[in-house]
């Protein structure tokens, strides 16, 4: 195990500093050299990763393919990208700024902090690290201590393969987390719960720190009565059981059209038996929760409402069933948290205006899904509604396009990555604007007696 003493942060912090003095950071070759360095990293580790996975999570292999190593998926789109988003770009110059030429150039912001969460601990962690390499700074990691197998893993890897001058990771949990925080960083990438993300604001807050924040929170899922039926009720059960519901996008919650409520249970029922079997606890496809805590903040949402789906729990696996729970209140504490675990509450109703109420009456969530054809109702719910992000007639899918920014909106985070997004989000847009020595127009030079008139006609 490669752990990092938490007395060295101090030191590390430094050496990142003078690594990044000496300006190797911005030359674009070498950023694309050290993210080819991180995929074959994380090719070599692919095993380690899973295992690593397996032991934290109970995180089935096909998932964690899907959700953790695909993220060098991002690292080839990077690398191709690269050349180009990195060149300063022409700004446009109004015509009474005839004699400038304006340009953009992306330039690297320094030294940055990311701290990860336990869900999607190695994703969580690379993802934002591959915007951080693109961009040109150094980097400290900082994964979530509660799936220590991956920390100890990511630790390993990055030990192994980069200069710690360059990108070092530091293991630990509060502590940990609170030692680099009184340290000043260029900037802190955050991906956790809502109530940490305001004390990472806080400390950033001392150092003017800029800060993104990848943060949760509760993501309806609407289903009207215009949809196919099977589909639907297959891409929730994924969105929602995958990772045994803690992931920060999962349908948090589903908002039903009455007229259809009956047949979208029935079919979860049919469909949970087809991925997970008659006994979820003995599919090999099916995680566990992250610790006894996690557990037993889970189990206390079994008494609100009524179970209509799974509810059976084993502690000692920490297991918990996918489980559909209907008639619960609003008051109820599986309505007030986020509940990132693999229980599903029902809420119906019978004009998509309560449902669109609902939503507004709550802080922005993360993700909003959609199931419906009907065009006019989904140009209702995408004006009437704000979130982080939305998916018509799927779930969770839209993280994985890299196209597309992703992060939250109010209470769900600051800021956004993936792709081009994660380019911009560890980058600072310098504007310049560059004057020619052919011309030099008096008008805006004292004195200025008489030339108001002319400068109204200029500027008006
Ligand atoms: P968390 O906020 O408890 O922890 C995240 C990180 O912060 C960990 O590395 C932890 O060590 C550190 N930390 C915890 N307490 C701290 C403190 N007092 N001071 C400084 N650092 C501290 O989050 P979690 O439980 O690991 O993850 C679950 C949450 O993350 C959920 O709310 C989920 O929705 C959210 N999440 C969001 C995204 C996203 O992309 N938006 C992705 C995954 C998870």
């Amino acid at each position: 195990m490669i752990t990092t003493e938490l007395s060295n942060v101090g030191n590390i912090l430094h050496n990142q500093r003078e690594f990044f003095q000496t300006g190797k950071t911005k030359d674009v070759n070498f950023r694309i050299e050290q993210l080819q360095n991180l995929k074959q990293a994380i090719i070599k580790y692919e095993k380690s990763i899973v295992e690593a996975l397996q032991a934290d999570l109970h995180k089935p292999e096909v998932e964690t393919y899907i959700t953790e190593i695909s993220v060098v998926k991002e690292i080839d789109y990077t690398i191709k990208h690269l050349q180009n988003w990195s060149k300063p770009k022409k700004a446009a110059v109004s015509w009474d700024f005839f004699s400038y030429s304006a340009k953009i150039y992306p330039e690297p912001l320094g030294v940055v902090l990311i701290i990860g969460p336990w869900n999607y601990p190695f994703q969580l962690i690379i993802s934002p690290l591959i915007g951080a390499i693109a961009a040109g700074n150094c980097a400290i990691i900082k994964p979530s201590e509660i799936a220590s197998h991956t920390s100890h893993i990511i630790a390993e890897i990055i030990a192994k393969h980069f200069d710690p001058a360059y990108i070092a990771v530091v293991e630990g949990g509060v502590e940990a987390s609170q030692k680099l925080l009184a340290e000043k960083f260029d900037h802190i990438f955050f991906t956790g719960g809502t109530a940490v993300g305001k004390i990472i604001m806080s400390a950033a807050a001392k150092y003017l720190t800029p800060v993104t924040l990848e943060l949760g929170g509760k993501s309806p899922c609407i289903v009207d009565t215009d949809i196919n039926l099977e589909h639907t009720v297959r891409r929730i059960t994924w969105g929602k059981f995958i990772n045994a519901g803690q992931t920060c996008v999962a349908p948090d919650y589903l908002l039903v059209n009455k007229k259809i409520k009956k047949d979208l249970i029935d079919g979860l029922e049919k469909n949970l038996k087809e991925f997970y079997g008659d006994n979820p606890i003995n599919s090999p496809d099916y995680a566990r929760i992250i610790s006894e805590k996690h557990f037993d903040r889970l189990v206390s949402f079994l008494k609100d409402g009524k179970v209509i789906i799974g509810g059976k729990t084993q502690p000692s696996e920490r297991y918990i069933a996918p489980t559909v729970i209907d008639n619960v209140s609003l008051e109820d504490s599986v309505m007030q948290e986020e509940i990132f675990g693999p229980i599903l509450p029902i809420i119906e109703y019978t004009d998509i205006a309560e449902a669109i109420a609902l939503i507004n009456s709550r802080p922005k969530p993360l993700a909003l899904y959609l199931f419906s054809q009907d065009k006019n109702l989904q140009k209702r719910v995408l004006q009437q509604t704000s979130s982080g992000g939305v998916c018509i007639n799927d779930t969770v899918m839209q993280v994985g396009v890299s196209s597309l920014p992703f992060g939250g909106v109010g209470d769900s985070g600051i800021g956004n990555y993936h792709g081009k997004a994660s380019f911009d989000t560890f980058s600072h847009k310098k504007s310049v604007l560059q004057n020619s020595f052919w011309l030099d127009l008096k008008w805006r030079y004292a004195p200025y007696q008489g030339k108001l008139p002319f400068i109204k006609k200029l500027l008006g």
